[in-house]
């Protein structure tokens, strides 16, 4: 199609066929004022500390301000929404800025979210809020620092305007103040991004989208074929795979894993009313959409994946000449990938070294009982399990491990018991491994992080910040830029989810207002 001349204009919403994106400019926003940055990710894109501060960065990263050079962009895609095809999605409040080269000679898109409405806005204003936009910034960056692949937050701008929003639904719309966040990554590409020209037979333009993508995203797989294609769909399983087994470890529950909201890349990308597992609970979702069928709920995360990308799978078929035993491996290399890192993960988190096989299977499952059995904190369990010295008598096991436990003076008869015989076998196997308690505890605390981005910590941030305090949001950066080690002072940030916080909304629930 030919350019419009006012691109404004043409950010009215519609079906966009025949085109991966489509030109648009950010809104104009009254007063922008940046509450918060990420120090490495503005130091990798060689923006200087003293920039940040200035009210030309608010500028730009609020979207008021193009700078030359920039071309800015939506993004055409689709997805299945709670397991159903939704036809077009996005990119409905996202606007890519433009492409730039890292001091790593990596190259980067400048993502601004919130910056106002796109052709795949539907019924929607395509802005965000302070709350929402706070808890992406503050989880993005500290996914980052747990060594989990993730898109990064460079900023978080208060645009100076309110946006209305009916956060329970139930009619009493609010006026919230609005925010953009900018979000930086390779690529921006979702499963539902191939999904979206695969449903509407378009196959011309996938063919477009996946050659650029084999070209800017994965050259290593060499030139478009059948089997670059085929290839790129098991690269794609490969780091999903990996990505699943890194939220099962830390404890990260997305909330809303519909194909639109995987990357290409592997990486955590839309951070909703995602939750931190506190109490070790499978079933949990963080997600009041999602509370009824639990679809997305802690202990399914693998399933999910796997059921995303059988769909991605579908739409890549036109490229494999309908031959799914083209794209078959990739889907058992996602599985096979899962299932062995999952077992070292879990072996690396009970400071095990190599998996032993089966036995192993049966201590991970054994421990998981004890956990459901009594209400428990899971990042705060491995951290204490650490401490445990295995000369210990075993009698002493459950009082040692009492941090943990929300519920510490009415630990049943049956937990004690089972909690002992497990830590008995535990201990057992520790000893095969030769490490001693204090090797152990270095092991083990390098994969179970003691400071995460616990629901009611996001929440304190935001209502701080709400009330015209921003300093609570890089106070909580700078302890989660460090979530391994132990902080002087910072136990604030280790201790268990407060009794008030249970059923707070923000602090245990969170809806898709946003
Ligand atoms: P999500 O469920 O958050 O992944 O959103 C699905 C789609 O809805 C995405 O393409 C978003 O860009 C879009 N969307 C969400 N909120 C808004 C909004 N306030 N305005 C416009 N589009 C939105
Ligand atoms: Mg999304
Ligand atoms: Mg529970």
């Amino acid at each position: 199609d030919q350019l419009p001349a006012d691109p404004v204009e043409e950010n009215s919403i519609r079906q966009v066929h025949k085109a991966c994106f489509s030109r648009v400019l950010p809104k104009q926003v009254s007063k922008p004022l940046c509450i918060a940055h990420s120090r490495e990710v503005a130091a990798q894109l060689g923006i200087g500390e003293s920039l940040v501060k200035s009210q030309e960065f608010a500028e730009v990263f609020s979207g008021n301000s193009i700078l030359p050079g920039m071309d800015p962009f939506a993004m055409c895609y689709g997805g299945h929404q709670f397991g159903n095809w939704a036809g077009q999605l996005g990119d409905g409040r996202a606007i890519n800025l433009g492409q730039v080269v890292d001091v790593n000679g990596q190259h980067q898109m400048l993502q601004l979210k919130g910056a106002g409405p796109t052709p795949y806005s539907r019924f929607a204003d395509g802005l965000a809020v302070l709350r929402s936009s706070l808890r992406e910034f503050l989880c993005s960056e500290a996914m980052h620092h747990l060594g989990v692949p993730t898109t990064r937050a460079l900023s978080l701008v208060l645009t100076g305007d309110g946006v209305t929003r009916d956060m329970f639904y139930d009619g009493n719309a609010q006026i919230e103040p609005g925010a953009v966040v900018c979000r930086v990554a390779p690529s921006f590409l979702r499963l539902g991004s191939f999904q979206i020209f695969a449903s509407r037979g378009d196959i011309e333009t996938l063919k477009t989208l996946a050659d650029y993508c084999l070209r800017h995203d994965f050259p290593e797989l060499g030139p478009p074929s059948k089997e670059a294609y085929a290839a790129l769909f098991a690269e794609v399983c490969l780091r999903t795979a990996k990505l699943m087994v890194h939220w099962m470890r830390v404890g990260f529950v997305h909330g809303v894993m519909n194909t639109d909201n995987l990357s290409l890349l592997g990486l955590t990308i839309d951070y909703g009313p995602y939750g931190w597992l506190e109490d070790y609970d499978p079933n949990w979702t963080p997600n009041t959409t999602d509370a009824q069928g639990k679809r997305y709920r802690f202990g399914n995360q693998p399933q999910i994946a796997q059921w995303n990308l059988a769909q991605f799978a579908g739409a890549l078929l036109p490229l494999v000449d309908d031959d799914p035993d083209q794209l078959q491996p990739g889907l058992q290399l996602y599985v096979e990938t899962f299932d062995q890192q999952w077992t070292q993960m879990m072996c690396d988190k009970l400071g095990l070294g190599t998996s032993q096989g089966d036995e192993d299977q049966q201590l991970f499952g054994d421990l998981f009982e004890c956990l459901m059995l009594a209400e428990t904190d899971m990042t705060i369990f491995y951290r204490r399990l650490a401490e445990v010295p295995c000369q210990e008598p075993v009698a002493r096991v459950v009082d040692l491990l009492r941090d943990a436990y929300y519920t510490p003076d009415q630990i049943s008869d049956e937990v004690v018991e089972k909690t002992q015989r497990w830590y008995q076998r535990y201990c057992q196997r520790v000893q095969q491994t030769g490490f001693s308690d204090s090797e152990r505890r270095q092991r083990m605390n390098q994969v179970n992080p003691l400071y995460v981005l616990r629901n009611y910590l996001a929440q304190q941030a935001i209502d701080r910040s709400a009330e015209g305090d921003h300093s609570a949001v890089m106070e909580l950066l700078e302890v989660l830029r460090n979530p391994y080690q132990f902080q002087e002072g910072k136990d604030k940030f280790a201790g268990k989810r407060p009794e008030w916080a249970r059923h707070r909304p923000g602090c245990s629930m969170l809806s898709c207002s946003s």
